[in-house]
Protein backbone atom coordinates (compact mmCIF):
# COMPACT_ATOMS: atom_id res chain seq x y z
CA UNK A 1 0.00 0.00 0.00
CA UNK A 2 1.14 3.39 -0.75
CA UNK A 3 0.64 6.24 1.34
CA UNK A 4 -1.44 7.99 -1.49
CA UNK A 5 -3.84 5.16 -1.82
CA UNK A 6 -4.19 4.82 1.86
CA UNK A 7 -5.20 8.62 2.32
CA UNK A 8 -7.71 8.29 -0.91
CA UNK A 9 -8.91 5.21 0.46
CA UNK A 10 -9.97 6.72 3.69
CA UNK A 11 -11.35 9.65 2.70
CA UNK A 12 -13.62 7.82 1.05
CA UNK A 13 -14.78 5.81 3.88
CA UNK A 14 -14.36 8.77 6.49
CA UNK A 15 -16.95 10.51 4.06
CA UNK A 16 -19.66 7.56 3.52
CA UNK A 17 -19.48 6.85 7.54
CA UNK A 18 -19.91 10.72 8.19
CA UNK A 19 -22.68 10.86 5.68
CA UNK A 20 -24.77 8.30 7.51
CA UNK A 21 -23.99 9.50 10.71
CA UNK A 22 -25.39 12.78 9.73
CA UNK A 23 -28.75 11.45 9.09
CA UNK A 24 -28.63 10.03 11.97
CA UNK A 25 -27.34 13.27 14.01
CA UNK A 26 -30.46 15.11 11.91
CA UNK A 27 -33.22 13.14 12.66
CA UNK A 28 -33.44 11.28 9.29
CA UNK A 29 -33.94 7.83 8.28
CA UNK A 30 -30.64 6.54 8.94
CA UNK A 31 -29.33 2.74 8.35
CA UNK A 32 -27.04 1.98 11.33
CA UNK A 33 -26.47 -0.79 9.63
CA UNK A 34 -24.29 1.07 6.89
CA UNK A 35 -22.75 2.92 9.64
CA UNK A 36 -21.32 -0.11 11.40
CA UNK A 37 -20.25 -1.57 7.83
CA UNK A 38 -18.11 1.55 7.23
CA UNK A 39 -17.16 1.56 10.37
CA UNK A 40 -16.01 -1.70 9.95
CA UNK A 41 -13.86 -1.07 6.57
CA UNK A 42 -12.12 1.69 8.24
CA UNK A 43 -10.80 -0.49 11.12
CA UNK A 44 -9.72 -2.89 8.03
CA UNK A 45 -7.67 -0.08 6.31
CA UNK A 46 -6.38 1.60 9.26
CA UNK A 47 -4.98 -2.40 10.67
CA UNK A 48 -3.60 -3.20 7.21
CA UNK A 49 -2.26 0.51 6.14
CA UNK A 50 -0.59 0.27 10.27
CA UNK A 51 0.97 -3.16 9.08
CA UNK A 52 2.28 -2.55 5.58
CA UNK A 53 3.42 0.84 6.36
CA UNK A 54 6.40 2.16 7.74
CA UNK A 55 6.23 3.79 11.02
CA UNK A 56 8.48 6.56 9.66
CA UNK A 57 6.54 7.07 6.46
CA UNK A 58 3.22 7.99 8.32
CA UNK A 59 2.91 11.18 8.99
CA UNK A 60 2.39 11.62 12.95
CA UNK A 61 -1.55 13.06 12.99
CA UNK A 62 -2.75 9.97 10.55
CA UNK A 63 -0.87 7.62 12.53
CA UNK A 64 -2.87 8.23 16.00
CA UNK A 65 -5.59 8.58 13.58
CA UNK A 66 -5.14 4.77 12.40
CA UNK A 67 -4.40 3.34 15.66
CA UNK A 68 -7.84 5.01 16.80
CA UNK A 69 -9.19 3.34 13.56
CA UNK A 70 -8.20 0.31 14.34
CA UNK A 71 -11.24 -0.03 16.83
CA UNK A 72 -13.67 2.09 14.99
CA UNK A 73 -15.92 -0.60 14.86
CA UNK A 74 -16.21 -1.53 18.06
CA UNK A 75 -16.59 2.46 19.11
CA UNK A 76 -18.81 2.86 16.60
CA UNK A 77 -21.48 0.29 17.84
CA UNK A 78 -20.97 1.68 21.56
CA UNK A 79 -21.80 4.97 19.71
CA UNK A 80 -24.89 3.60 18.38
CA UNK A 81 -26.10 2.39 21.63
CA UNK A 82 -25.31 5.54 23.24
CA UNK A 83 -27.43 7.55 20.81
CA UNK A 84 -30.30 5.08 21.14
CA UNK A 85 -30.39 5.48 24.68
CA UNK A 86 -30.00 9.50 24.48
CA UNK A 87 -32.94 9.30 22.60
CA UNK A 88 -35.37 6.21 23.92
CA UNK A 89 -34.17 5.30 27.38
CA UNK A 90 -32.72 8.76 29.24
CA UNK A 91 -36.35 10.39 29.78
CA UNK A 92 -38.89 12.13 31.47
CA UNK A 93 -42.56 11.14 30.87
CA UNK A 94 -45.58 13.18 32.49
CA UNK A 95 -49.01 12.77 30.68
CA UNK A 96 -48.86 13.42 27.15
CA UNK A 97 -45.34 14.89 27.42
CA UNK A 98 -42.29 13.07 26.91
CA UNK A 99 -38.97 14.38 27.66
CA UNK A 100 -35.58 12.72 26.26
CA UNK A 101 -31.90 13.65 25.61
CA UNK A 102 -33.53 14.96 22.23
CA UNK A 103 -35.82 17.34 23.12
CA UNK A 104 -34.82 18.38 27.11
CA UNK A 105 -33.79 21.92 25.77
CA UNK A 106 -36.08 22.93 23.64
CA UNK A 107 -38.69 21.44 26.65
CA UNK A 108 -36.89 23.39 28.89
CA UNK A 109 -37.06 26.69 27.23
CA UNK A 110 -40.91 26.07 27.10
CA UNK A 111 -41.24 25.38 30.60
CA UNK A 112 -38.29 27.50 32.22
CA UNK A 113 -40.88 29.77 34.64
CA UNK A 114 -42.56 26.03 35.69
CA UNK A 115 -39.45 25.45 38.39
CA UNK A 116 -41.06 22.64 39.71
CA UNK A 117 -41.99 20.61 36.66
CA UNK A 118 -38.64 21.26 35.29
CA UNK A 119 -36.88 20.10 38.69
CA UNK A 120 -38.81 16.89 38.33
CA UNK A 121 -37.97 16.69 34.72
CA UNK A 122 -34.10 17.41 35.70
CA UNK A 123 -33.61 15.03 38.44
CA UNK A 124 -35.30 11.94 36.72
CA UNK A 125 -33.20 12.66 33.45
CA UNK A 126 -29.97 13.47 35.15
CA UNK A 127 -30.49 10.43 37.68
CA UNK A 128 -30.56 7.96 34.28
CA UNK A 129 -27.30 9.35 33.67
CA UNK A 130 -26.42 5.36 35.08
CA UNK A 131 -27.71 3.79 31.99
CA UNK A 132 -25.30 6.10 30.00
CA UNK A 133 -22.61 4.94 32.33
CA UNK A 134 -21.43 1.22 31.29
CA UNK A 135 -21.12 2.46 27.56
CA UNK A 136 -19.32 5.51 28.18
CA UNK A 137 -16.92 4.27 30.37
CA UNK A 138 -16.37 0.81 28.13
CA UNK A 139 -15.60 3.57 25.12
CA UNK A 140 -12.93 5.39 27.36
CA UNK A 141 -11.30 2.00 28.22
CA UNK A 142 -11.15 0.98 24.82
CA UNK A 143 -9.55 3.54 23.41
CA UNK A 144 -7.12 4.09 26.22
CA UNK A 145 -6.09 0.48 26.34
CA UNK A 146 -5.57 0.73 22.19
CA UNK A 147 -3.72 3.80 22.29
CA UNK A 148 -1.73 2.12 25.38
CA UNK A 149 -0.71 -0.77 23.16
CA UNK A 150 1.52 1.43 21.01
CA UNK A 151 2.53 3.23 23.86
CA UNK A 152 0.83 6.51 23.67
CA UNK A 153 -1.74 8.13 25.84
CA UNK A 154 -4.93 9.87 25.26
CA UNK A 155 -4.07 13.25 26.80
CA UNK A 156 -0.77 13.22 26.18
CA UNK A 157 -1.85 13.07 22.29
CA UNK A 158 -4.66 15.85 23.23
CA UNK A 159 -2.00 18.38 24.49
CA UNK A 160 0.40 17.38 21.75
CA UNK A 161 -2.59 18.03 18.96
CA UNK A 162 -3.60 21.34 21.24
CA UNK A 163 0.30 22.58 21.13
CA UNK A 164 -0.12 23.47 24.95
CA UNK A 165 1.66 21.36 28.34
CA UNK A 166 -0.40 19.46 31.41
CA UNK A 167 0.74 22.85 33.33
CA UNK A 168 -0.11 25.32 31.12
CA UNK A 169 -3.82 24.26 30.71
CA UNK A 170 -4.85 23.47 34.10
CA UNK A 171 -3.76 26.58 35.18
CA UNK A 172 -5.35 28.59 32.54
CA UNK A 173 -8.66 25.97 33.50
CA UNK A 174 -8.21 26.82 37.24
CA UNK A 175 -7.13 30.31 37.43
CA UNK A 176 -9.98 31.57 34.95
CA UNK A 177 -13.18 29.63 36.87
CA UNK A 178 -11.74 31.22 39.80
CA UNK A 179 -11.25 34.74 38.51
CA UNK A 180 -14.88 34.30 36.91
CA UNK A 181 -17.10 33.09 39.84
CA UNK A 182 -17.49 36.39 42.13
CA UNK A 183 -18.54 38.37 39.65
CA UNK A 184 -20.60 35.47 37.74
CA UNK A 185 -22.44 34.71 41.17
CA UNK A 186 -23.11 38.97 41.73
CA UNK A 187 -24.71 39.16 37.84
CA UNK A 188 -26.33 35.76 38.85
CA UNK A 189 -28.01 37.50 41.44
CA UNK A 190 -29.09 40.25 39.26
CA UNK A 191 -30.32 38.82 36.02
CA UNK A 192 -31.33 35.49 37.63
CA UNK A 193 -35.36 37.19 38.71
CA UNK A 194 -36.05 38.90 35.09
CA UNK A 195 -34.37 35.50 33.33
CA UNK A 196 -35.94 32.77 35.50
CA UNK A 197 -38.39 34.00 37.81
CA UNK A 198 -36.31 33.24 41.19
CA UNK A 199 -32.31 33.17 41.89
CA UNK A 200 -30.41 30.39 40.26
CA UNK A 201 -30.23 26.82 41.94
CA UNK A 202 -28.71 23.51 40.28
CA UNK A 203 -30.97 22.07 37.82
CA UNK A 204 -31.07 26.06 36.02
CA UNK A 205 -28.15 25.25 33.94
CA UNK A 206 -26.56 27.18 31.56
CA UNK A 207 -28.51 26.04 28.62
CA UNK A 208 -32.04 26.99 30.21
CA UNK A 209 -30.01 30.43 30.26
CA UNK A 210 -28.93 30.61 26.97
CA UNK A 211 -32.48 30.12 25.59
CA UNK A 212 -33.90 32.67 28.08
CA UNK A 213 -31.49 35.47 28.90
CA UNK A 214 -32.05 37.06 25.54
CA UNK A 215 -35.67 37.48 25.55
CA UNK A 216 -36.31 40.65 25.65
CA UNK A 217 -34.39 40.70 22.02
CA UNK A 218 -36.30 38.16 20.59
CA UNK A 219 -39.11 40.08 19.28
CA UNK A 220 -36.13 42.36 17.07
CA UNK A 221 -34.52 39.38 15.82
CA UNK A 222 -37.86 37.76 14.71
CA UNK A 223 -38.18 39.87 12.54
CA UNK A 224 -34.39 39.63 10.90
CA UNK A 225 -33.61 37.19 8.64
CA UNK A 226 -30.06 36.80 9.66
CA UNK A 227 -28.94 34.11 7.67
CA UNK A 228 -29.34 36.08 4.94
CA UNK A 229 -28.07 39.11 5.91
CA UNK A 230 -24.83 37.22 7.69
CA UNK A 231 -24.75 35.18 4.40
CA UNK A 232 -24.34 38.25 2.07
CA UNK A 233 -21.29 39.36 4.48
CA UNK A 234 -19.58 36.67 4.04
CA UNK A 235 -19.93 36.44 0.48
CA UNK A 236 -18.85 39.89 0.30
CA UNK A 237 -15.62 38.83 2.48
CA UNK A 238 -14.69 36.25 -0.41
CA UNK A 239 -16.37 33.00 1.10
CA UNK A 240 -18.47 30.91 -1.01
CA UNK A 241 -21.90 30.16 0.85
CA UNK A 242 -22.83 27.39 -2.07
CA UNK A 243 -21.46 24.81 -0.67
CA UNK A 244 -22.89 25.28 2.96
CA UNK A 245 -26.16 23.83 3.49
CA UNK A 246 -28.51 24.86 6.44
CA UNK A 247 -31.64 22.38 8.39
CA UNK A 248 -33.23 24.30 10.99
CA UNK A 249 -36.11 21.96 11.23
CA UNK A 250 -37.29 20.85 13.80
CA UNK A 251 -37.22 17.24 13.93
CA UNK A 252 -37.57 14.25 16.33
CA UNK A 253 -34.50 12.70 17.12
CA UNK A 254 -32.29 15.33 15.91
CA UNK A 255 -29.67 16.26 17.89
CA UNK A 256 -30.38 18.77 20.25
CA UNK A 257 -27.50 21.24 19.95
CA UNK A 258 -26.84 23.26 17.12
CA UNK A 259 -23.80 21.82 15.24
CA UNK A 260 -21.94 21.47 11.71
CA UNK A 261 -20.83 18.73 9.97
CA UNK A 262 -17.79 19.06 7.62
CA UNK A 263 -19.10 15.96 5.54
CA UNK A 264 -16.79 15.89 2.50
CA UNK A 265 -14.39 18.59 2.76
CA UNK A 266 -14.37 21.49 1.70
CA UNK A 267 -17.22 20.62 -0.63
CA UNK A 268 -20.38 19.21 1.76
CA UNK A 269 -20.62 21.15 5.02
CA UNK A 270 -24.12 21.07 6.86
CA UNK A 271 -25.15 23.11 9.49
CA UNK A 272 -27.52 21.56 11.89
CA UNK A 273 -29.88 23.54 14.50
CA UNK A 274 -33.18 23.09 15.68
CA UNK A 275 -35.18 26.72 16.04
CA UNK A 276 -35.49 27.42 19.68
CA UNK A 277 -35.40 31.18 20.03
CA UNK A 278 -34.44 34.20 17.53
CA UNK A 279 -31.71 35.24 19.37
CA UNK A 280 -30.68 31.93 20.64
CA UNK A 281 -30.39 30.60 17.25
CA UNK A 282 -29.11 33.88 15.77
CA UNK A 283 -25.83 33.29 18.17
CA UNK A 284 -25.78 29.17 17.44
CA UNK A 285 -26.07 30.23 14.04
CA UNK A 286 -23.17 32.43 13.91
CA UNK A 287 -21.10 29.68 15.82
CA UNK A 288 -21.99 27.12 13.28
CA UNK A 289 -21.22 29.33 10.22
CA UNK A 290 -18.15 29.96 11.35
CA UNK A 291 -17.11 26.03 11.63
CA UNK A 292 -18.63 25.75 7.95
CA UNK A 293 -16.59 28.68 6.54
CA UNK A 294 -13.55 27.31 7.94
CA UNK A 295 -14.53 23.72 6.36
CA UNK A 296 -15.53 25.20 3.17
CA UNK A 297 -12.27 27.13 3.11
CA UNK A 298 -9.73 24.22 3.57
CA UNK A 299 -8.09 23.89 0.25
CA UNK A 300 -9.50 20.43 -1.77
CA UNK A 301 -5.82 19.33 -2.78
CA UNK A 302 -4.06 19.46 0.36
CA UNK A 303 -3.45 15.49 1.85
CA UNK A 304 -5.97 14.21 4.33
CA UNK A 305 -4.53 14.64 7.13
CA UNK A 306 -4.39 18.31 7.10
CA UNK A 307 -8.22 18.71 5.65
CA UNK A 308 -9.36 16.06 8.93
CA UNK A 309 -7.37 15.88 11.33
CA UNK A 310 -7.84 19.68 12.63
CA UNK A 311 -7.81 20.02 16.46
CA UNK A 312 -10.48 21.09 18.30
CA UNK A 313 -8.97 24.51 19.53
CA UNK A 314 -8.23 25.46 16.44
CA UNK A 315 -11.91 24.08 14.57
CA UNK A 316 -13.61 26.22 17.54
CA UNK A 317 -11.43 29.27 17.24
CA UNK A 318 -13.18 30.34 13.88
CA UNK A 319 -16.30 29.60 15.31
CA UNK A 320 -16.41 31.59 18.16
CA UNK A 321 -14.58 33.84 16.17
CA UNK A 322 -17.67 34.30 14.22
CA UNK A 323 -19.88 33.85 17.61
CA UNK A 324 -18.78 37.04 18.51
CA UNK A 325 -20.55 38.93 16.24
CA UNK A 326 -23.21 37.90 17.48
CA UNK A 327 -22.44 40.49 20.54
CA UNK A 328 -19.99 42.74 18.65
CA UNK A 329 -21.36 46.30 19.50
CA UNK A 330 -20.32 47.83 16.07
CA UNK A 331 -21.62 44.88 14.64
CA UNK A 332 -24.94 45.08 16.18
CA UNK A 333 -25.12 48.80 15.99
CA UNK A 334 -23.94 49.23 12.25
CA UNK A 335 -25.46 45.99 10.67
CA UNK A 336 -28.38 45.52 12.40
CA UNK A 337 -29.71 49.01 13.05
CA UNK A 338 -29.69 48.58 17.34
CA UNK A 339 -29.95 51.48 19.41
CA UNK A 340 -26.96 52.07 22.15
CA UNK A 341 -28.99 51.38 25.01
CA UNK A 342 -30.32 47.79 23.36
CA UNK A 343 -26.39 46.93 22.69
CA UNK A 344 -25.50 47.79 26.39
CA UNK A 345 -28.12 45.44 27.63
CA UNK A 346 -27.09 42.40 25.22
CA UNK A 347 -23.44 43.17 26.69
CA UNK A 348 -24.03 42.88 30.00
CA UNK A 349 -26.06 39.93 29.14
CA UNK A 350 -23.35 38.20 27.02
CA UNK A 351 -20.70 38.94 29.65
CA UNK A 352 -23.15 36.50 32.23
CA UNK A 353 -22.88 34.07 29.60
CA UNK A 354 -19.32 34.40 29.35
CA UNK A 355 -18.92 34.36 32.78
CA UNK A 356 -21.12 31.37 33.27
CA UNK A 357 -19.00 29.54 30.12
CA UNK A 358 -15.94 29.94 32.26
CA UNK A 359 -17.46 28.80 35.74
CA UNK A 360 -19.19 25.51 33.91
CA UNK A 361 -16.20 24.59 31.57
CA UNK A 362 -14.29 25.10 34.32
CA UNK A 363 -15.65 21.93 36.21
CA UNK A 364 -16.10 20.27 32.81
CA UNK A 365 -12.46 20.69 31.68
CA UNK A 366 -10.69 19.89 35.09
CA UNK A 367 -12.58 17.06 35.63
CA UNK A 368 -11.75 15.59 31.96
CA UNK A 369 -8.06 16.37 32.28
CA UNK A 370 -8.35 14.85 35.93
CA UNK A 371 -10.34 11.58 34.11
CA UNK A 372 -7.31 11.24 32.07
CA UNK A 373 -4.00 11.99 33.88
CA UNK A 374 -5.58 9.81 37.48
CA UNK A 375 -7.30 7.28 35.70
CA UNK A 376 -10.81 7.77 37.76
CA UNK A 377 -13.30 5.26 37.09
CA UNK A 378 -17.05 6.77 35.90
CA UNK A 379 -18.33 6.92 39.82
CA UNK A 380 -14.88 8.64 40.27
CA UNK A 381 -15.34 11.26 37.63
CA UNK A 382 -18.75 11.97 39.31
CA UNK A 383 -17.93 12.58 42.60
CA UNK A 384 -15.25 14.61 40.99
CA UNK A 385 -17.68 16.70 39.35
CA UNK A 386 -19.96 17.65 41.37
CA UNK A 387 -16.98 19.24 43.80
CA UNK A 388 -15.86 20.81 41.06
CA UNK A 389 -18.82 22.12 40.00
CA UNK A 390 -19.82 22.99 43.24
CA UNK A 391 -16.49 24.49 43.36
CA UNK A 392 -16.92 27.23 40.33
CA UNK A 393 -20.74 27.33 39.56
CA UNK A 394 -21.44 27.25 43.05
CA UNK A 395 -24.38 24.74 42.82
CA UNK A 396 -24.83 21.61 44.30
CA UNK A 397 -25.30 19.67 40.37
CA UNK A 398 -25.50 15.72 41.34
CA UNK A 399 -22.26 14.35 39.46
CA UNK A 400 -23.66 12.48 37.46
CA UNK A 401 -24.87 15.63 35.42
CA UNK A 402 -21.73 15.13 33.16
CA UNK A 403 -23.17 12.13 31.94
CA UNK A 404 -26.07 13.66 29.57
CA UNK A 405 -24.00 16.35 28.86
CA UNK A 406 -23.80 16.47 24.29
CA UNK A 407 -20.16 16.42 24.64
CA UNK A 408 -18.49 14.84 28.05
CA UNK A 409 -19.65 11.81 27.51
CA UNK A 410 -19.11 11.39 23.72
CA UNK A 411 -15.66 12.89 23.62
CA UNK A 412 -12.25 11.77 25.36
CA UNK A 413 -11.69 15.22 25.77
CA UNK A 414 -12.94 18.15 23.95
CA UNK A 415 -14.37 20.68 26.73
CA UNK A 416 -10.84 22.32 27.15
CA UNK A 417 -10.58 23.34 23.48
CA UNK A 418 -13.37 25.72 23.83
CA UNK A 419 -11.19 27.85 26.47
CA UNK A 420 -8.38 27.34 24.11
CA UNK A 421 -9.94 28.77 21.32
CA UNK A 422 -11.60 31.69 23.77
CA UNK A 423 -8.34 32.91 24.00
CA UNK A 424 -6.86 32.29 20.68
CA UNK A 425 -10.09 34.16 19.39
CA UNK A 426 -9.77 36.93 21.03
CA UNK A 427 -5.74 37.46 20.15
CA UNK A 428 -7.05 36.49 16.61
CA UNK A 429 -9.99 38.98 16.64
CA UNK A 430 -6.82 41.70 17.95
CA UNK A 431 -5.34 41.45 14.87
CA UNK A 432 -7.69 41.64 12.56
CA UNK A 433 -8.79 44.73 13.95
CA UNK A 434 -5.66 46.34 14.03
CA UNK A 435 -4.78 45.15 10.45
CA UNK A 436 -8.38 45.72 8.47
CA UNK A 437 -10.04 47.91 10.74
CA UNK A 438 -12.93 47.54 13.47
CA UNK A 439 -15.36 46.55 10.93
CA UNK A 440 -13.24 43.62 9.72
CA UNK A 441 -15.84 41.70 8.37
CA UNK A 442 -16.33 44.39 6.15
CA UNK A 443 -12.66 43.97 4.46
CA UNK A 444 -12.67 41.54 1.67
CA UNK A 445 -8.72 41.54 3.04
CA UNK A 446 -9.53 40.29 6.03
CA UNK A 447 -11.98 37.89 4.49
CA UNK A 448 -8.97 36.63 2.12
CA UNK A 449 -6.37 36.59 5.06
CA UNK A 450 -8.60 34.47 7.20
CA UNK A 451 -9.37 31.90 4.07
CA UNK A 452 -6.27 31.98 2.31
CA UNK A 453 -3.65 31.76 5.07
CA UNK A 454 -5.61 31.02 8.15
CA UNK A 455 -8.27 28.56 7.35
CA UNK A 456 -6.88 27.02 3.59
CA UNK A 457 -4.00 24.88 5.05
CA UNK A 458 -6.16 23.12 7.43
CA UNK A 459 -4.38 21.48 10.49
CA UNK A 460 -1.46 23.33 8.95
CA UNK A 461 -2.40 26.70 10.39
CA UNK A 462 0.44 29.25 10.97
CA UNK A 463 -0.89 29.45 15.01
CA UNK A 464 1.81 31.57 15.79
CA UNK A 465 1.24 33.77 13.30
CA UNK A 466 -1.68 35.50 15.77
CA UNK A 467 -1.53 33.52 19.14
CA UNK A 468 0.55 33.16 21.96
CA UNK A 469 -1.76 31.67 24.37
CA UNK A 470 -2.34 34.75 26.19
CA UNK A 471 -5.04 34.41 28.20
CA UNK A 472 -5.25 37.94 29.68
CA UNK A 473 -6.71 39.50 26.35
CA UNK A 474 -9.80 37.26 26.65
CA UNK A 475 -10.22 37.27 30.62
CA UNK A 476 -9.98 41.07 30.40
CA UNK A 477 -12.84 41.28 27.86
CA UNK A 478 -14.64 38.99 30.31
CA UNK A 479 -13.77 40.46 33.77
CA UNK A 480 -14.06 43.86 33.06
CA UNK A 481 -17.21 44.96 33.78
ZN1 LIG B 1 -18.27 24.61 17.82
Amino acid sequence: MKLSELRNELEKLVVEHSRESYRQLAGLDYSEKKIQEKANEIEELSKKALNELETSEIPRNLRWRLIGGAVSSRITELENEIYKKRMNEVKFREGKEKVNLGNWRTWNSKNALNHQKRKRVFDAIVQQGNKLAPLVEEGFKVVKENYGEHGLDVLGMYLEMEETSKKELLEVVKYSAKKAKGPFEKLSEELSPEVIGKQMEYYDDIYVYRHRIYRPFDETFKEIDYVKMLNEIFEDMGFNMDKVKIDAEQREGKTPSPMCASIKIPEDIRILYQETTPFGDFTSYCHEVGHALHGSSIKKEIPFEHKYIVPMGIAETFSTLFESLATDEVFLKEELGLSEDRVNEIKRRERFMELFFLTFYGANSQMKLEYWDKGYTIQEASQRYGELYDRYVGQKMPGKYWLVHHIMPLYTLYCPSYLIANIRKSELRNKLIKEFGRQWWGSRDAGRYLKEELMGPGSRIPLKEFSKMKKEIYLNEVLKE
